[in-house]
């Protein structure tokens, strides 16, 4: 069984960033990303911290948005038509989930689709649809592809049962899969909260991706034996004996799928590192675009 190394390779992802952000910094660009965050939420502001900080380790311009909870939508939304004008600025993120009085789905709309290094815009949710090389694709998803592409895990043909539909995993993951081309090409299942007979769905599945929100949710008898297992879930659970109260966990049971499986990720250090070094790799992109420079990544 191969444990899937997700530290490993988003370190060797963000040292072919930070090549390429020497390089672009020698032709005398800067590549910048906005963070935006509304609220005190100390998962999101963790998870904010740390896109900052490694920006900033890797020489980028970084911008560092906290607003309070109570800010209106039109105020955050001039911050963004700010970011947008901004030419110092190549990729605006504002994380998600912001307070429940922000529509969201507006705010996405209003960030400028070639700065969307989230890949939540409709534009290029449509431009992933169609296969389009100037898409910005959601970060996890891009995250998960990576980590099959440098295990040399096959795609092609292969069945892939995703369980989970959400925009910002599930759905983006599906559709990257089944696209043409290296890490694409399989036969793609989504599988949800509706799906009948779910285990015996997943079992069909050569490579077999969890996003669901639930912990130790994937059993052994959701696998196939030899298939190779994707857990993207983060959950806290209560654990006394962690400083902090808590642990985190992933969708699988990793304990009792890892010994059936080809390879699997682990929770933490599988899919979760790679998020990060996938959105440094979007902004870089947007860069690239905005400058009008050919890409240099697939
Ligand atoms: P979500 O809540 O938006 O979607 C969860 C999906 O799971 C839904 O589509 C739902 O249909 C499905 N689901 C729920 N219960 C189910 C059940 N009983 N049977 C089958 N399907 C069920 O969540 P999300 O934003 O897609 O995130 C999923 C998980 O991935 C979460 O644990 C989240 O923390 C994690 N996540 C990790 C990263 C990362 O960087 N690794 C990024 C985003 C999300």
């Amino acid at each position: 069984m191969t444990l899937i190394d997700g530290k490993a390779i988003s370190s060797k992802v963000l040292g072919e960033c930070r090549t390429e952000i020497d390089s672009l910094k020698a032709s005398g660009i800067t590549p910048g990303l906005a963070v935006v965050i509304v609220g005190d939420d100390p998962a999101s502001q963790a998870y904010v911290g740390s896109k900052v900080r490694t920006c900033r380790d890797l020489g980028m311009h970084s911008q560092h948005i906290a607003l309070p909870a109570a800010t209106s939508q039109d105020d955050l939304l001039a911050v963004i038509h700010s970011l947008n004008a901004d030419p110092a600025i190549h990729g605006i993120l504002v994380q998600s989930p912001p307070p429940p009085h922000i529509n969201e789905a507006e705010i996405v709309r209003t960030i400028r689709p070639d700065k969307d290094v989230d890949g939540f815009h409709p534009e290029n949710v449509a431009k992933l649809t169609m296969e389009s090389p100037d898409a910005f694709v959601p970060c996890t998803p891009l995250g998960c592809q990576r980590l099959l592409l440098e295990y040399q895990i096959p795609t092609a043909g292969a069945r892939v049962v995703v369980i989970g539909r959400s925009m910002i995993v599930g759905k983006p993951l599906a559709l990257l899969l089944m696209a043409r081309g290296p890490g694409g090409d399989a036969t793609v299942t989504i599988a949800h909260s509706r799906t009948r007979d779910l285990p015996a769905v997943c079992r069909e599945a050569d490579i077999l991706i969890a996003a669901i929100g639930r912990p130790r949710f994937v059993t052994p008898e959701f696998i196939r034996p030899g298939a190779v297992v994707i857990d993207v879930g983060i959950n806290r659970i209560p654990d006394a004996t962690a400083k902090n109260g808590y642990r985190i966990t992933g969708d699988v049971d990793f304990e009792a799928v890892a010994p059936l499986c080809s390879a699997i990720t682990p929770v933490p250090g599988g899919v979760g590192p790679m998020t990060i070094a996938m959105l440094i790799g979007n902004t870089l992109k947007a860069t690239r675009q905005q400058h009008g420079l050919p890409p240099i990544r697939p």
